[in-house]
């Protein structure tokens, strides 16, 4: 039998992840000979054997891969026939100018789970127990490359029935860098008032969760604040502590049955909730849960995560064995700083907030807050992308010079982008807040560090008050940085069309908050034309004034006012808010132009008609009324209802899209009695029908039949389910964010596509 020799070149996230024991297995089984490493590109492999062997192994080198591994590409080439004997795993061939995907922390495994669970395994109830299919990687990582003296599990020494698991290659663990086990590996401790310190460390926190106490837990990429979901003092005290009034608070329990006892739970959610991100996942809420009204006061929502880690899957079944079910697992912060991250941080930062404090002895070396996704059709929808996702990159088809970009002001995040991968932080947060900001530029410090690679070229937002500008702006003064300015929508275009490759002109359908437009007002419904290269404006939402500027977010009337006098002019309506205090303030202000800047915000338009229904008086975040207003109606009403009337305006440069006729509709259902659901259902499908209608125009006019869909209003869920569909049916081609958020944690990866495109 003729033999043949090939070497495989496997690139994408392939190290750290299991892969090298894969192969070798793979080989050893099908009788095939060679060798495999990994050197600073990937891994790369020589094989040896007969050409039915050989196709077989390519085959299955793809279809069974390790689970998170993520091949790129795989590259072949002959090679002569060596007669070779065996196969070996060679050691690392170190080469200088890495740019090895870091890999993303990784929920426990099936296989992990079961260990801790048996009472017979050396790890059973080991909190720090995991493999090469699960465990943490970003969380834990100081530099590269991915071996455990660079980790945070450098300061423990592996026992030797853990030193034999790593060095055999038929082993889980082989090359496990964080593999530990209860004789070597991290501890758990318990400190605060009244803890018993002669006591288990999981079954007395376990104790103090049911009694109803607030714990401080130190968990994978951050603390986390733990309370009994059920139990509505212990919550109330949670969100009086933490200065959280009204967002809902995450959900953990340990398995699926436990989220189905809270929630519907599809076969698309169940894949979700128990994939290696593990991320908290949005879920109808079931009648009847037995959770605190105070989890999540108005949201017929809730989000429900998997236990993540060994130690957190032990707490609950210690917790569980109490009589409590679900715990409320919310980021570990007071208001909207960044997650805890070290000891000292969380006993100082959090000292106000918890009862007791459980520890362990690994340092968490990066900030990871949980992802948030929900299902919509059979996509999934990223509202933020963090732990288990970030830092693997994003693909784009084509290299270039590295490229920086800083993100927007809201829900930031930074990308690095290099060569023809784009690198995206873990969510940072708002910049208006101090330690956020430090937590950005410790973003950038840490992406720069890792990829080794500190770019010429810094993408920005064009607004000039974001202090991610700023940031920006002083490395262009103080490092000769050279400066992108990119405006927002432009960004979330070119993010939508660079994650699907799309390099030709393209329309965009941009439904935002707000984002500084290139005449200076804010800008939020846009139909644009372009790509990454360059775009324009050809229709947008009609202007009103934003009293105020940014501080309207928080007080939706302020939006209804505008919108009334907009609608109105004199004659403004009978509504029994009018009779509010502040109405005279804030339309002297939006009559006089005072602090109003012109917005087309689609976001705030939501706003508008949320306080026209008489409710939303304040909001404590952004988007609040419009997230709570949609909350109120279902995909099946909206396409049942009767719309508002509504037109569109053929300017001689391009679409307007009137506020007025729709908000006119909105005041006679009011007045005729309308409820805030009735009007929330007949507003999303009014929005429908002209956005549709606004598309087909749009492509008329421009000749584009592709419609990219971003920004912050594409996390209604509606919108997001019911519009492209409809788009596809007036024969256009709508484009989702598929990895990244439709919000603004998306922009700073639309910035770099941007940046990168004008160095071309
Ligand atoms: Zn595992
Ligand atoms: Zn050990
Ligand atoms: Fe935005």
């Amino acid at each position: 039998m003729t033999r043949r020799r090939h070497r495989l070149r496997v690139d994408g996230v392939v190290q750290g992840v299991g892969f090298r024991p894969f192969v070798f297995n793979l080989a050893e089984s099908l009788g095939l000979a060679g060798h495999v490493a990994n050197d600073s590109e990937g891994v790369i492999l020589e094989i040896e054997g007969d050409p039915a062997g050989l196709a077989t192994f390519r085959r299955r080198l793809e279809a069974e891969a390790p689970p998170l591994a993520r091949i790129e590409s795989v590259v072949a080439e002959p090679l002569p026939a060596v007669g070779a004997e065996g196969f070996a795993i060679l050691p690392s061939l170190d080469s200088p100018g890495t740019s090895t995907c870091v890999p993303a922390d990784s929920a426990l495994c099936a296989d992990c789970r079961r260990e801790i669970l048996d009472p017979g395994d050396r790890r059973h109830r080991y909190a720090f127990t995991n493999c090469t299919n699960c465990g943490p990687r970003w969380t834990i990582i100081g530099r590269i490359p991915y071996d455990r003296p660079f980790t945070s599990m450098a300061p423990f020494a592996m026992c030797p029935d853990c030193e034999r698991e790593y060095h055999d290659p038929r082993d889980r663990r082989f090359h496990a860098q964080p593999n530990a086990c209860p004789a070597c590996g991290p501890r758990l401790s318990l400190e605060g008032e009244g803890v018993d310190p002669a006591a288990d460390p999981l079954r007395e926190a376990a104790r103090l969760l049911a009694a109803g106490r607030i714990l401080a837990v130190k968990g994978l990429g951050g603390f986390h604040l733990a309370a009994r979901a059920d139990d509505q003092a212990a919550v109330l005290r949670l969100r009086a502590r933490k200065g959280r009034e009204a967002k809902p608070l995450a959900l953990m329990v340990a398995d699926l049955d436990a989220a189905r006892a809270l929630a519907a739970v599809g076969d698309d959610e169940a894949t979700l909730l128990s994939s290696p991100q593990a991320p908290i996942v949005l879920l109808e809420r079931r009648p009847g849960a037995a959770l605190a009204p105070a989890v999540a006061p108005g949201h017929r929502r809730l989000g429900v995560m998997l236990a993540t880690t060994p130690l957190h899957l032990l707490l609950l079944a210690e917790v569980q064995a109490l009589g409590a079910g679900a715990l409320v697992m919310t980021s570990g912060n007071a208001g909207d700083e960044p997650i805890c991250l070290g000891d000292d941080e969380a006993r100082a930062r959090l000292g106000e907030i918890a009862d007791a404090w459980l520890l362990h002895d690994r340092a968490i070396l990066r900030r990871a807050d949980d992802s948030v996704a929900e299902v919509v059709g059979r996509r999934t929808l990223l509202h933020r992308r963090s732990r288990g996702y970030a830092p693997l990159p994003v693909l784009l088809d084509g290299g270039g010079a590295p490229v920086l970009a800083v993100g927007p002001e809201l829900k930031n995040t930074v990308c690095l982008l290099k060569e023809n991968r784009a690198f995206l932080s873990p969510h940072v947060g708002d910049l208006q807040n101090l330690a956020a900001y430090g937590f950005f530029q410790e973003s950038i410090r840490t992406l720069q560090e890792l990829l080794e690679c500190g770019p010429e070229t810094i993408a920005h937002d064009l607004h000039p008050g974001y202090l991610s500008t700023r940031w920006a702006r002083e490395q262009a003064r103080d490092a000769g940085k050279r400066l992108v300015p990119v405006q927002h929508h432009h960004a979330h275009l070119a993010a939508v069309l660079a994650e699907h490759g799309h390099r030709e002109p393209a329309l965009g359908l941009i439904l935002d908050g707000t984002g500084y437009g290139t005449d200076g007002t804010i800008w939020g419904g846009e139909i644009l034309a372009g790509n990454a290269a360059a775009c324009t404006r050809v229709g947008h939402l009609s202007c009103v004034p934003l009293p105020g500027g940014d501080a309207a977010i928080r007080h939706p009337r302020r939006l209804a006012l505008s919108h009334l006098r907009a609608a109105f002019g004199d004659e403004l309506p009978d509504l029994p808010f009018l009779a509010d205090q502040e109405t005279a303030i804030v339309l002297r202000m939006v009559d006089g132009g005072v602090h109003s800047p012109l917005t087309s915000s689609c976001g705030r338009l939501f706003d508008a008609v949320a306080a026209l229904t008489g409710g939303w008086r304040e909001v404590r975040y952004e988007a609040q009324a419009a997230i709570e207003l949609t909350a109120l109606t279902t995909c099946a009403a909206v396409e049942a209802a009767r719309p508002f009337a509504w037109e569109i305006d053929e300017a001689g440069d391009g679409l307007l899209l009137p506020c007025g006729p729709i908000i006119r509709g909105v005041v006679a259902a009011v007045r005729a009695g309308a409820d805030a659901a009735e009007v929330s259902t007949r507003f999303h499908r009014t929005l429908l029908d002209l956005l549709v209608e606004a598309s087909r125009r749009a492509s008329r006019l421009t000749g584009l039949r592709t419609v990219a869909l971003g920004g912050g209003s594409f996390q209604n869920g509606i919108l997001a389910a019911l519009l492209p569909p409809r788009l596809e049916a007036a024969g256009l081609r709508p484009l989702l964010p598929r990895e990244l958020p439709p919000n603004d944690g998306a922009v700073s990866f639309g910035q770099a596509a941007v940046a990168r495109a004008g160095l071309a």
